[in-house]
């Protein structure tokens, strides 16, 4: 019930208390945890792994402009 809000980190301290109390006791409720958790890392791993093409391109041409100007005179 409160699994997918604990595996997120979205509970207050006194849920996540009370929460943690009944996983120690109730078996599938540890298992659903334990794979929320491992879902929402892997799906904010792939987030932060693959950027969108838009901002990649952007990046890229960035990158290539910066590598083809050439240095100015020191102030
Ligand atoms: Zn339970």
């Amino acid at each position: 019930m409160l699994t997918g809000a604990y595996a997120l980190h979205a509970l207050s301290d006194d849920e996540r208390e009370e929460f943690e109390r009944h996983l120690a006791e109730c078996g599938s409720c540890a298992r659903e945890t334990a794979e929320l958790t491992a879902t929402a890392a892997r799906l904010g791993m792939a987030v932060s792994r693959t950027p969108r093409p838009a901002l990649r391109e952007e990046v890229l041409r960035r990158v290539a402009a910066v590598r083809q100007q050439t240095p100015g005179p020191p102030p």
